[in-house]
C-alpha cells in the first residue's frame, strides 16, 4: 500500500487515486500535481478551500482533520461549534445540539450567537466611521470565510487593503474561551483542548508546535460529517428521552436565537449588518470572477463584500453531513421558531471597540508573505525561459504531464520541479509537435529551454 500523506489542509490517499485528474483543474491555486499518474503532490499553495475533495470521485482526498475519538478523555474537552452544525438535524433546537455534543464528552459547547452579533456589530461600526476617515478602500471584504482571505493573499493580493479589519467570529470566540474558561482549569492542573467542530478543511499543523509535539492546549479540528453519525444518535435519544438539560456556567454556552444559523447562508452575513450598499457573493467561481471584478475598479459604489468559497455559503462546506439544500430549509425553519434578537447591549460592544477588543492580532499581509515564501518571484530569464517553452508544446491544458495546465507546467520546468519530458505532446510523430527538431520532448543547449 503506497503512503497516505498530509498537506496542511487536505489528505491524499494515494493507493485510491486513478490518475483522472479531475482534481487539478477545479484547483485555484494549481497546487496539485501527479507524477506517475498516480502519485499526487501538493506544493505549498494549498488554501483549504475544499474543491479538490469535492471533485474527487475516487475519494482519495480528504480533509485534514481528525476523527472524533476519545474526546473528554483525560481532559477537559471544549467544542467551538460552527453553526451549519444545526442546520444538519430537521427535527433539533440548537440546545439539543449542543446537549448531544455534552453527552458525546464535550464539558463545554460553545455557541457562535453572542461572538457573532459581536462581530457584525464591530463590523457595521468601523464602516459607518470609514465613510469619514477613509481609512480603508472601498469595497470593504468580509474576513469571515479564511479560504477567500489566503485566495487573496495568494491571488489578488492588491485587495488585502480591502479586508475589514476586524476579528473574526471564531478568532473572537476562541479567546474568550483562553482568557476565560482555560485559566480556571489550569489552576486545577488540568489538561485542556479545543475543538473545532467545522464544516471545511483547517489547518492542523498549526495545532502543534514546530517539533510535532502539542501545544499546551491542543487545538483539533473534526469534520461536521465525522460528528454526524454519533452525534445524531445521541439527539434522537435526547429528543425521545428528554434527559435534564446539562449544567452550562456560561451564556454563550446556549443558543437562544437564530443569529448564528442565518450567517451559516449566503448573505446571512450581511442581512442583519444594515449596510445598505452590500453584496453577497458565493461558490468559487464567482468569488475568483468578483474578486478580479474589484482588482479592475468595478463596484467602488458598494461597501461590502460578503465573499463564501462554498455555494449556499458555509451549508454547503464540504465536511457538512446533509445536502446543502436541506440545510437551507432547516436554517428557514429554525428562523421561524426563534427569530433573531440581540443579546449583548450596542454599548458595551461600542465600548470594547474603542478599546481595540476586535483589532485582528496579525495583518492578513503576513500571508502574502507566505505564499511569496513558497513561490519566490521569476526573474526575466526565467519569465523568457517559460514563453519559449509554452511555444514548444501543444497548447491543450491536457493536464497529461501532471500540472493543471502549460503554463504552469513550464513554470515548474523552469523552477526544476518538472522535466520537459512530462509533456506528451512534444514527439514529432504528434500532428501539433512544434517542438524543437533536434531533442523532441527533451531540453537542450541548442534549444535554449
Ligand atoms: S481527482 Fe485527483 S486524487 Fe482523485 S482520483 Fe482523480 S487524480 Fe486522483
Ligand atoms: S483544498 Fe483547494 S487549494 Fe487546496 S489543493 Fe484542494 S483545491 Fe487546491
Amino acid at each position: 500500500m503506497r503512503p497516505e500523506y498530509t498537506t496542511c489542509y487536505v489528505r491524499f490517499h494515494e493507493e485510491r487515486c486513478t490518475g483522472c485528474a479531475e482534481c487539478l483543474k477545479v484547483c485555484p491555486t494549481r497546487a496539485i500535481r501527479i507524477r506517475n499518474r498516480t502519485s499526487i503532490r501538493l506544493v505549498d499553495l494549498c488554501i483549504g478551500c475544499g474543491a479538490c475533495i469535492r471533485a474527487c470521485a475516487a475519494g482519495a482526498i480528504s480533509a485534514a482533520t481528525r476523527p472524533p475519538q476519545q474526546i473528554g478523555n483525560g481532559h477537559v474537552a471544549i467544542a467551538l461549534v460552527s453553526p451549519v452544525l444545526y442546520a444538519q438535524f430537521p427535527t433539533a433546537m440548537p440546545k439539543d445540539v449542543l446537549l448531544g455534543l455534552r453527552h458525546m464528552g464535550f464539558r463545554h459547547t460553545i455557541d457562535m450567537s453572542i461572538f457573532l452579533e459581536m462581530f457584525q456589530f464591530a463590523a457595521a461600526e468601523f464602516i459607518r466611521r470609514n465613510r469619514e476617515t477613509g481609512e480603508a478602500p472601498w469595497p470593504l471584504i468580509s474576513p469571515v470565510c479564511p479560504a477567500v482571505v489566503r485566495l487573496i493573499a495568494f491571488q489578488f493580493p492588491a485587495l488585502l487593503a480591502h479586508v475589514l479589519p476586524v476579528l473574526r467570529p471564531v478568532a473572537l470566540m476562541a479567546r474568550e474561551v483562553k482568557e476565560r474558561i482555560i485559566p480556571s482549569y489550569e489552576a486545577q492542573g488540568r489538561q485542556v483542548a479545543l475543538y473545532y467542530l467545522n464544516p471545511c478543511p483547517t489547518m492542523e499543523q498549526e495545532r502543534f508546535g514546530p517539533d510535532g509535539t502539542p501545544l499546551r492546549h491542543p487545538e483539533i479540528s473534526i469534520g461536521i460529517n465525522d460528528l454526524y453519525p454519533d452525534l445524531n444518535q445521541r439527539i434522537d435519544t435526547i429528543l425521545t428521552e428528554v434527559p435534564p438539560f446539562s449544567e452550562t456556567h456560561f451564556e454563550y454556552e446556549t443558543c437562544a436565537t437564530a443569529n448564528a444559523a442565518l450567517v451559516a447562508m449566503s448573505g446571512g452575513e450581511i442581512a442583519s449588518m444594515r449596510i445598505e450598499k452590500s453584496m453577497a457573493v458565493h461558490g468559487l467561481r464567482d468569488t475568483v470572477a468578483y474578486l478580479q471584478k474589484i482588482e479592475m475598479g468595478l463596484f467602488q459604489e458598494v461597501e461590502y463584500f460578503e465573499f463564501r468559497t462554498c455555494r449556499e455559503g458555509c451549508l454547503g462546506g464540504v465536511l457538512s453531513a446533509v445536502d446543502k439544500y436541506m440545510a437551507r430549509s432547516n436554517v428557514q425553519r429554525m428562523l421561524h421558531l426563534h427569530g433573531l434578537g440581540r443579546r449583548v447591549p450596542g454599548n458595551t460592544i461600542l465600548r470594547l471597540y474603542d478599546k481595540g477588543r476586535f483589532k485582528p492580532d496579525k495583518s492578513p499581509l503576513t500571508l502574502t508573505r507566505f505564499f511569496g515564501d513558497r513561490k519566490p518571484a521569476l526573474s526575466l530569464e526565467q519569465m523568457v525561459r517559460i514563453e519559449k517553452i509554452l511555444d514548444t508544446v501543444a497548447g491543450w491544458g491536457c493536464g497529461a504531464c501532471g500540472a493543471p495546465d502549460c503554463p504552469t507546467f513550464a513554470e515548474d520546468v523552469v523552477r526544476g520541479e518538472a522535466e520537459l519530458g512530462d509533456c506528451q505532446w512534444l514527439h514529432p510523430s504528434r500532428p501539433c509537435m512544434k517542438a524543437t527538431p533536434d531533442e523532441p520532448g527533451r531540453s537542450s543547449p541548442e534549444s535554449g529551454l
